[in-house]
């Protein structure tokens, strides 16, 4: 299996390993398979084995560059004993018609872990298939999830630092708290005077600057990224969309071959490409309901073909999901170009110089085959945390009510009865300022810690450990820089001092 970038005409070509070690393509494309697997596999077989075999199976198609010793070993670290839940990605009874599948029982409560538990090992191995024993230093710009996942999974991995870019002001109170409290010596976290955008955008812009990346070489070092842009953290992802369908043959809610639908909440499009990735695999997978926030992007291009990212930027209440360049729509765009360079690298820099694009209409008729776009207001996620909880006793968080918004609407204007999965991307506990005035319908002040605690003691539950380990450990002080500092601070962290320079 080779990979390519998204925006090369020539499609040079790549090994995993190496994909997976560089993150981003050098054209500042997307890494995608050369040609996109096309398994001969049994699929009852295949959802019924429990997660671990399920992921090695699937790696086994993308990442065939790895041995399947090593996956295997790789596969039982990740997804082992930092899981509060034997299954990984439980699948809720049927809750006000749905399924949510949780993806939050790992360390730091929210789906990204699924990926970034796998992705340092993953890194740890190509540099063995490779041979390349750079330092790998992972630069990640996050809306909030990412940033403290990256930190857990590369803690104190040898041979590893983490820089993580967060928007000063943009994550919630106990994101916050992760990412400045998790142990390690190789990790930072630092608060950037911007959006997610603007993070992101300047970690895009240091990865390509050739520049830095010569005097990185030269010192013994090279940037990799831990963004869901990284096909390490795409693939990983694949698996719980096989799990859950596995889960609803296993109950006899869908017999084998039945189709399903799945909503998924949506900011960087990395969670529900993966879910596209595995309808291409041939898993039943229906519709694709990309669930937004205020900030609607993505509804508005679904709807019309117009990516136009000029508009206001909210900070919403779903923060993971406060996004207005969805980087992983590229990679669908590529497919749906017919895998041609020439027209995503285009698109790209039209998106890039003049903040929007438009897509053809046979573009735009495709992407409907596959796709349902729709968002929540604020109002309505707070709504249906309250409706969720009254019509079952079931807690979600913001994100994930995004995505019970949509489903909910989808299925009264269409009428469509085919079960449906709403992808459960956070703990309700990691958002409970929010979460606790929507199911008490009281006021609250409390934030972080302390909400938590007052919506723990309203539910009466025991705490998973993953929640009681928040309130342990001292924390770092914050750090702030503005957009145009970031290099600079990257090269005080790695010693790479300007005297260095010449
Ligand atoms: C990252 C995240 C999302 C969005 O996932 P994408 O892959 O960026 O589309 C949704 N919900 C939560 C809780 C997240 O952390």
């Amino acid at each position: 299996m080779q990979y390519r970038s998204t925006r090369d005409q020539a499609a040079k070509q790549m090994t995993a390993p190496e994909a997976i070690l560089q993150g981003l393509a050098p054209d500042g494309g997307l890494f995608v398979p050369q040609s996109f697997p096309q398994p001969d596999y049994d699929l009852g077989a295949l959802v019924n084995a429990p997660y671990q075999e399920v992921a090695t199976t699937i790696w086994g198609w993308f990442f065939d560059d790895f041995s399947l010793a090593s996956r295997q070993a790789i596969v039982r670290g990740a997804y082992g004993e930092q899981w509060d839940d034997s299954q990984i990605a439980p699948l809720s009874e049927r809750v006000a018609g749905n399924y949510y599948l949780e993806l939050f029982h790992g360390p730091t409560l929210a789906f990204k872990d699924v990926a970034l538990q796998a992705l340092p090992r993953l890194m740890k191995e190509a540099v063995t298939v490779t041979g390349d024993d750079k330092q790998i230093i992972i630069l990640t710009a996050t809306s909030g999830d990412t940033g403290s996942a990256a930190m857990r999974g590369f803690s104190d991995v040898t041979g590893t630092q983490v820089v993580v870019f967060y928007p000063d002001g943009g994550v919630s109170p106990v994101q916050l708290r992760q990412m400045l409290a998790m142990k390690g010596d190789n990790l930072a976290a630092v608060a950037v005077a911007g959006n997610f955008d603007d993070a992101q955008t300047e970690v895009k812009k240091i990865f390509n600057d050739q520049e830095f990346a010569a005097r990185l070489a030269q010192a013994g070092d090279r940037f990799s990224s831990a963004n869901s842009m990284n096909i390490g953290r795409l693939i990983p992802q694949l698996t719980y969309y096989f799990t859950a369908y596995g889960q609803l043959v296993k109950r006899g809610e869908v017999e084998l071959g039945a189709p399903v639908n799945f909503a998924v909440p949506t900011g960087n499009f990395g969670d529900i490409l993966a879910g596209y990735y595995a309808k291409k695999l041939g898993l039943p997978i229906k519709k694709l309901l990309c669930a937004s926030n205020q900030n609607r992007v993505l509804t508005d291009f679904f709807a019309t073909g117009h990516y136009d990212r000029r508009r206001p930027f909210h900070l919403t209440t779903a923060p993971a999901m406060d996004i207005l360049v969805s980087s992983n729509l590229e990679r669908l765009l590529f497919d749906l170009y017919d895998q041609e360079a020439g027209a995503v690298a285009s698109l790209m820099k039209e998106l890039n110089q003049t903040g929007e694009y438009q897509v053809t209409d046979e573009v735009l008729k495709r992407l409907h085959q596959d796709f349902v776009a729709d968002w929540a207001s604020e109002e309505e996620i707070s709504e249906e945390i309250r409706r969720i909880y009254l019509a079952a006793d079931y807690v979600i968080d913001p994100h994930t009510a995004v995505g019970s918004v949509v489903a909910h609407r989808y299925k009264e204007r269409t009428g469509d009865n085919t079960p449906m999965v709403v992808v459960a991307t956070a703990s309700p506990y990691k958002f409970a300022e929010t979460v606790y005035p929507a199911v008490t319908g009281k006021e609250t002040a409390a934030r972080g810690l302390q909400a938590i605690q007052g919506l723990n003691e309203f539910l009466g539950e025991e705490l998973s450990p993953g929640v009681k380990a928040l309130f342990e450990g001292d924390q770092r002080s914050e750090q702030r820089v503005e957009p145009s500092e970031m290099a600079q601070l990257i090269e005080k962290r790695l010693g790479l001092t300007s005297e260095q320079k010449e």
